[in-house]
């Protein structure tokens, strides 16, 4: 499972902190609802791409020593499951529903992103129902 967590910093901020950054405690299982302190369970890397930069961010995982399930703590700026940043997304869903700033070489990344955007539709409106 994911969970998002604002850490009050940029991605960049975020990238050079590193395992530095200041990581939540986990206090109540996701999965199995125990409410206990979950142990952290290392790190797993994964990409953080802008229109201008690529970056490998370290993404921290929690274990739960009940139902043995995992849990990653994933930056507010970052979508499950997408490479491109939250911002970067919607700045080209934006351009492309406007047909305004589309860069020809992104546009079949675009389409890519319209088509799952649709796909996903009920569960980005949580992502940002639960951010207002
Ligand atoms: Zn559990």
């Amino acid at each position: 499972m994911i969970l998002i967590h604002d850490f009050g910093v940029d991605l960049e901020t975020y990238h050079e902190l590193g395992k530095n950054n200041d990581f939540p405690m986990v206090e109540e299982c996701p999965h199995c609802h125990a409410k206990h302190s979950l142990h952290r369970h290392g790190f797993y890397e994964r990409n953080a791409i802008t229109a201008e930069k690529e970056y490998r961010l370290l993404i921290c995982r929690f274990r739960c020593s009940i139902c043995f399930q995992t849990v990653s703590i994933l930056p507010h700026f970052l979508l499950p499951y997408f490479q491109h940043t939250t911002r970067t997304i919607v700045q080209w869903l934006h351009d492309a529903l406007h047909q305004t700033g589309t860069n020809p070489s992104k546009r079949q990344l675009i389409s890519f992103y319209l088509r799952r955007f649709i796909q996903t539709i009920s569960w980005i409106y949580m992502y940002f129902a639960r951010k207002i």
